[in-house]
């Protein structure tokens, strides 16, 4: 039987709640006794904050990794009671929001530190997580600068101005070697912080790949954005060869149909990326339509011989593979980029549902 769209004209977007628990439920079983720190970036992932923050809640998952102070700010004004983690901090970056929201920040540089320092610390002494670069290149101390950003941090804490309660690295993820080069590095300058006098209470460095792969970077916590989402943060292996089911869904209804051809409602106004030629697919009834072209508002798919579709069946562009539909992994290899482009790209006048 056909699958109808519901009623929406254009694309949908589904969240999916249960396949988000989960995901959750079972990496916090694999990580244990680490505990996740859910990353929420881009909003979470093009999941949508709050139904993720809900189900993460309803988990048992307390902690998050929000990029940015506003974020992070949010999520404490939805009630979260945790480590709200931000780490994008710019010379803009409003610091007394922070301070007023309880955030732990990422702080790489003495700038970061100062400015911190200029705080009213009667309002609540803010938090700070050191970073080491270990050889990823976005931030973080060098190793050479690491002791002269531990002792300023030290220092501002024995003048009770803030207070040093993590250390942290992010890992480049482009080989287990690399990442255990990295690991190396990162426990050498905690061992020589706390020689200095740093006393961490918190130690924090694999995100989903490491922390899947590579048990002893667990730490205290994972920072764990895709594999939370479903998504495997490798390249040989998909979410569900992890165990993991995708929690977004694209869907689109069927316009019109034509002898070989049919339109459906979604373009690259939605986010849809023309694919290279014949190599994508729709789901229409469990049958791969190969997709002929992208339009702005609308997909051209070739007809299946013996598949009996009409104006308002349902389109499958991308979810967990169920429908037959490509998953994010899938859409990625096919235009060269990351799926976590594909699940973040789906732009703003898409129809957001949670389920
Ligand atoms: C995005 C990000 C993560 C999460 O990475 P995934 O591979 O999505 O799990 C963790 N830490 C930092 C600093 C990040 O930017």
């Amino acid at each position: 039987m056909t699958e109808t769209a519901d009623g929406a004209p254009g694309a949908v977007l589904t969240t999916d709640r249960e396949a988000i628990a989960w995901n959750l439920r079972s990496l916090r079983t694999a990580f244990a006794p680490s505990r996740i720190m859910l990353v929420v970036k881009a909003d979470a992932y093009g999941h949508g904050l709050r139904p993720v923050y809900e189900t993460a809640l309803a988990e048992g998952v307390e902690d998050f990794a929000a990029l940015d102070i506003e974020t992070g700010a949010e999520l404490r004004s939805l009630g979260a009671a945790g480590t709200l983690f931000v780490w994008r901090i710019g010379p803009s970056s409003d610091f007394a929001l922070a301070q007023r929201a309880g955030l732990e920040l990422g702080v790489q540089s003495r700038w970061q530190l100062e400015r911190i320092a200029t705080l009213d610390a009667a309002e609540g002494r803010l938090a700070v997580h050191l970073k080491l670069d270990t050889g990823l290149h976005r931030g973080g101390a060098d190793p050479a600068e690491w002791d002269a950003l531990v002792d300023a941090a030290l220092a501002l804490q024995r003048e009770g101005r803030l207070r040093v309660r993590g250390a942290w690295t992010h890992f480049s993820d482009t080989s287990p070697e690399d990442d255990e080069r990295s690991f190396a590095q990162f426990t050498a300058a905690v061992d020589r912080a706390r020689g200095r006098g740093a006393e961490f209470e918190v130690l924090h460095a694999a995100a989903s790949g490491a922390g899947i792969d590579f048990p002893e970077s667990r730490l205290d916590f994972v920072r764990l954005g895709l594999g939370a989402y479903g998504i495997s943060p490798f390249e040989d292996r998909d979410g569900r060869d992890l165990g993991l089911r995708l929690a977004l869904e694209l869907t689109a209804p069927v316009l019109s149909v034509a002898e070989s051809e049919a339109a459906v409602g979604v373009g690259f106004g939605d986010g849809l990326q023309s694919a290279p030629d014949g190599e994508m697919w729709l789901s229409i009834d469990g049958a791969p339509h190969p997709i002929r072209r992208v339009e702005v508002d609308r997909t051209i798919v070739d007809r299946v011989p013996g598949i009996d579709i009409g104006p308002g069946s349902l389109a499958y562009c991308f979810g967990d593979g169920e429908h037959g539909e490509a998953t994010a992994e899938r859409w990625a290899e096919a235009f060269r980029t990351v799926p976590d482009e594909i699940v973040t790209g789906v732009t703003a006048r898409v129809t957001r549902r949670i389920r």
